[in-house]
């Protein structure tokens, strides 16, 4: 089986290495952690730092696996200086993973984001594609559990755009599954509220997801993926009301999860179970089986599945007419609601302090990150314009454009930055094509291309949206100096040698601009256009500034 974790270092302590190697060779769980404690115990005793960090590494690994929440954070603030000291990166950037995720399921947001942010900037640094892929989905899961499914829907796509453009299957499988987690989180905080229909939205987002992830868990050979995306996907049919289908995959996933020891995950299926009987109208079962679940000392509980729990548990007595028992649960339910909304709310105060002035080091790691999101940002817009390239020119095309425009807005929200849209059109290109011949026309379409990529910037995105018309996106530009570069576009385009391609050739263009803010994608298309229009207009051969945006 291959583990998802990085190989201890080969100068340990003889002894130490076999246990090591025994336990990520072990098909159980429980085996597995068992030989990873005594390693521990063996380093403490007779080992020196180097065997201490390589341990607590490995055990840290089957303890975040097995669901101890609890014992991760405490094993990995003690692991993390130790690893740290001893150069092993990979273990570290591992065990940041495990802790941050454990402390955002804890409650403990503060310090997730601070692990978070960590991991995020190391992943950078280290150019490993992998640590950059699987950073997204701790930063992403932090900003979802933190309250904002919002922030880590985006960040998980980014990470998605960057798995699927290599073709490693585990960090794929890991990122798709944490997405569908996030959406399924969106769901759950969204679906009692006014934006109910957005829940639904994520929830119907989440499906394709999660069956991609069981489609793809069995190549990894790992029973915990298997036993995880069994349970997502079932957990996302019982909420869309596919119960037969949920049925088999909730037992299967289960039976695994209790055989193999995965706990945290085996509370979560027992959860969607419960909510399948609910939903068959077997508020007896459903009933019995969340009160087992609450009151069982052993089982480990996320935050987010005691929740759950004790939702199932209010509709289940509601369902019965126990409108005390009901009342209590829910109860129960808001208090725990609310001491997360705080938690939450404190977290996110924080990291706006911080970003605004607090610890000069903080905020400059948070900036780092931030500008990695806008670096990684820019690289996915590059592998979209490949996936999404008009033939003719190599440029992109519509899709590039619909895909691209709303993302380089929001990342210019997020900057405070300008942005401007640029809409070509070719003038008479008609008349060209019927007095030179269709190839003519073609080759002054791939020079205007080959114009266009002179004058922009790798950030800047150039596509050709339909026969004879071409829609810059230009970053951080203003209108004013959009109108001076467009002007030295549209010179450029003039001033042209065309009668190299034919004897009398001549070929101009007319120009639309429109910037940011306002930051809103259609509208800024919209106001380019009407302005190209004008140009047209006008004359032709010109420039037009859009109008101002006008509304909110
Ligand atoms: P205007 O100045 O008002 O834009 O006039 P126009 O002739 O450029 O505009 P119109 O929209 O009437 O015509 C666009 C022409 O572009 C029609 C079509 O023959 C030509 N065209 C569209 N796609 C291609 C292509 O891929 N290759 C070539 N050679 N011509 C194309
Ligand atoms: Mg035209
Ligand atoms: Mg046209």
């Amino acid at each position: 089986m291959s583990h998802p974790i990085c190989p201890p270092p080969a100068d340990l302590l003889p002894a130490v290495a076999t246990l090591l190697a025994q336990a990520q060779a072990s098909t159980s769980l429980a085996e597995g952690l068992s030989l990873a404690e005594q390693a521990v115990d063996l380093a403490s005793s007779h080992g020196g730092h180097r065997d201490i960090a390589a341990t607590s590494h490995v055990l840290c690994y089957f303890l975040y696996r097995s669901g101890s929440v609890s014992r991760v954070i405490k094993l990995g603030e003690t692991a993390l200086p130790r690893l740290s000291e001893e150069a092993m990166t990979a273990a570290y950037a591992e065990v940041l993973r495990w802790v941050g995720l454990c402390a955002c399921d804890a409650g403990d947001f503060a310090n997730a984001i601070k692990y978070a942010t960590e991991g995020f900037n190391l992943a950078q640094a280290s150019g490993d594609q992998r640590a950059r892929i699987l950073a997204f989905s701790l930063l992403g899961g932090c900003f979802e559990r933190t309250g904002d499914p919002w922030q880590g829907e985006r960040l998980l796509r980014q990470g998605l755009q960057l798995a699927r453009a290599q073709d490693e299957n585990y960090p794929l499988v890991a990122t798709l599954n944490n997405l569908a987690a996030i959406l399924i989180g969106k769901f759950y905080s969204l679906r009692d509220s006014s934006a109910a229909s957005e829940a639904d939205e994520a929830l119907q987002a989440s499906l394709p997801l999660a069956r991609e992830v069981t489609q793809r868990a069995p190549l990894l050979n790992d029973p915990y993926f298997q036993t995880f995306a069994d349970g997502n996907l079932g957990e996302i049919l019982v909420h869309l009301g596919q119960l037969d289908e949920a049925r088999l995959l909730l037992q299967r996933a289960l039976a695994a999860a209790q055989e193999k020891g995965f706990d945290a995950v085996a509370s979560r299926v027992r959860c969607s179970i419960a909510e399948m009987h609910l939903a068959h109208g077997d508020t007896t079962s459903a009933r019995q089986l969340l009160i087992g679940l609450l009151d069982d000392p052993v089982t480990t509980q996320t935050v987010s599945t005691s929740l759950r729990a004790y939702y199932g548990l209010y509709l289940a007595h509601r369902a019965d007419g126990d409108s005390l028992e009901a009342l209590r649960a829910l109860e129960t339910f808001r208090r725990i609601e609310n001491q997360r909304t705080l938690q939450q709310l404190k977290a996110r105060s924080e990291l706006m302090v911080t970003r605004i002035e607090a610890h000069e080091n903080e905020r400059k790691g948070l900036e780092h990150a931030y500008g990695i999101v806008q670096a990684h940002e820019s690289r996915a817009v590059a592998l979209e314009r490949m996936a999404h390239e008009d033939e003719l020119t190599g440029l992109g095309n519509r899709r590039s454009l619909d895909l691209n425009l709303p993302i380089m807005v929001e990342v210019a929200v997020l900057n405070r930055r300008p942005l401007t849209v640029m809409v070509l059109d070719l003038d008479h290109f008609k008349r060209i094509n019927d007095a030179f011949g269709h190839a003519v026309g073609d080759k002054v379409l791939v020079q205007i291309a080959n114009i266009l990529g002179d004058h922009t910037r790798p950030d800047d995105l150039v596509t050709r949206t339909g026969g004879e018309e071409f829609v810059l996106v230009l970053p951080g530009m203003s209108q004013h100096d959009a109108f001076d570069m467009c002007e030295r576009l549209r010179l450029r385009v003039s001033d042209f040698p065309w009668d190299a391609l034919a004897p009398n050739l001549a070929v101009t263009l007319s120009a639309g601009i429109a910037s940011a803010p306002a930051y809103d994608a259609a509208m800024l298309l919209e106001r380019a256009d009407l302005a190209m229009y004008r140009a047209k207009r006008a004359g032709r051969n010109r420039v037009a500034v859009g109008p101002v945006a006008t509304g909110p």
